[in-house]
């Protein structure tokens, strides 16, 4: 007898409820689905103890079955795990109908438990961290002292990875509260950086680009990654969205606002609502192609109704290494933004070259345009230029700046 019978036996963490663990958890995830095979028992599951309660932290199950899943609080006072800890129960309950304190607790009959084994795990420091258990719905006789010994030969191997997931999670935690903190102040601050036709000098639109003023000191998109690390990245994208749009009338025009977006952002649906009330024929969405790869087709579907009222698609970083010509040539940009490592060796690396001639004749046969990114001196700009590129962006021309100096700059 299992639990419930899936339609094939899986054999999965987290089977049917919660959400996938960190992919840094997988050790951890077959180290207690190897044990769990090994003793031929339906459930296996690793609680951690908190003050008061405990939390299930992992779960394998070759059936489907939602007794415990990961996420799960229950408190210490309720279950086996804290009475094995303290003695109360045994580690081993090869027949939990034969054990007088297992019969007095409810989900003994309820779940069933026939079967039960559950040992203490201490970490490094001997602070005891929870427990590691294994159950099944039938008795099983065969069960012996030695099999209580593999588990806690297993409970020795899982202190390890299970302190050092716990110090991920504390980050993890640190670094939500740090963004959500950013997300309650309204950050980021945008700064705009002038994209330059590289012929006439004159400005043809600006980049938004974010700055966080808050601790921690790092790079944009180290924020966003964080962000994105504990799901909220595209909150975090939203407001830096929102906080460029706010500025929008302040644009000279013809000028187009260019912004930083995330094929998640995209596919989130939620783009559109936060470009509202724009001229949306200049508005620019700068996607790189870092974090696409399957989701292809649900990109293009995301754009489509904001590109068919005339917002214009830049793929930026091309050339870095990410950006495939057949992405390319599905997604037909508007703009292709040169990477801004290409700067600093068009001037004289003959493949380099070959490579934004390449990109320029490819954009002028289907009707694009390219920039050039990064452009920092002048050797650089001609270059581009002489090759063809129509518009170029960087410190030659201009820093990121707030934009009431970027209008100044623009001005002069
Ligand atoms: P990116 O979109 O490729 O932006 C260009 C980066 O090059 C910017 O770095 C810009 O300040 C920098 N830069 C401009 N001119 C020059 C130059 O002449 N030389 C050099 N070496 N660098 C130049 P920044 O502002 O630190 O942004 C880094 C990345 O963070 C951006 O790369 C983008 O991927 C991300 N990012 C920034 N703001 C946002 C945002 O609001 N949303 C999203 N999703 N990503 C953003
Ligand atoms: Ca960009
Ligand atoms: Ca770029």
């Amino acid at each position: 007898m299992a639990y419930a019978e899936a339609d094939s036996p899986l054999d999965t963490l987290n089977p049917h409820c919660g959400r996938p663990p960190a992919e840094a958890d997988a050790a951890i995830a077959a180290v207690l689905t190897a044990l769990r095979k090994h003793l031929g028992l339906d459930v296996g599951f690793i609680s951690e103890f908190l003050p008061d309660r405990r939390r299930i932290r992992f779960v394998t199950a070759d059936a489907t079955q939602t007794v415990v899943c990961p996420g799960m609080e229950i408190p210490l006072s309720e279950g086996y795990c804290q009475r094995i800890v303290d003695g109360r129960l045994p580690e081993l309950m090869a027949d939990a109908s034969l054990v007088p304190e297992a019969t007095a607790i409810e989900f003994t009959a309820s779940v069933p438990v026939g079967v039960h084994l559950g040992v203490p795990i201490r970490l490094a420091s001997g602070e005891l961290y929870g427990t590691l258990c294994c159950f099944g719905p039938m008795p099983r006789p065969d069960l012996r002292p030695r099999d209580l010994e593999v588990m806690r030969a297993f409970a020795e191997i899982l202190a390890g990875p299970l302190s050092a997931s716990r110090a991920a999670e504390m980050i993890r935690n640190r670094d939500r509260a740090v963004i959500e903190g950013a997300l309650a102040g309204q950050a980021p601050n945008l700064v705009f950086q002038p994209i330059v036709d590289l012929l006439s000098g004159r400005a043809l639109g600006l980049e938004g680009l974010s700055r966080f003023t808050l601790p921690p000191v790092r790079p944009p998109d180290e924020w966003f990654a964080a962000a994105e690390a504990v799901g909220l990245g595209v909150e975090l994208e939203l407001s830096a969205v929102r906080n460029a749009i706010a500025l929008f009338a302040r644009i000279p025009e013809p000028l187009y606002l260019s912004l930083n977006c995330s094929p998640a952002l995209i596919r989130s649906g939620h783009l559109a609502a936060a470009l509202a009330g724009t001229p949306l024929s200049r508005v620019v969405l700068e996607v790189t192609e870092h974090s696409m790869v399957d989701d292809f087709e649900q990109l293009q579907q995301a754009l489509a109704p904001m590109r068919a009222v005339g917002v214009r698609l830049a793929m930026d970083d091309a050339g870095a290494g990410f950006s495939s010509l057949q992405h390319l040539m599905q997604l037909r940009p508007e703009l292709i933004k040169l990477d801004l490592t290409l700067a600093r060796v068009v001037d004289r690396d003959l493949t380099t070259r070959a490579l934004v001639a390449a990109l320029v004749t490819f954009a002028n046969e289907t009707g694009s345009q390219v920039v050039a990114e990064g452009v920092e001196d002048l050797r650089a700009a001609r270059a581009y230029q002489e090759l063809g590129v129509h518009g170029g962006q960087g410190y030659y021309f201009a820093h990121p700046l707030p934009l009431e100096e970027a209008r100044r700059g623009l001005a002069q």
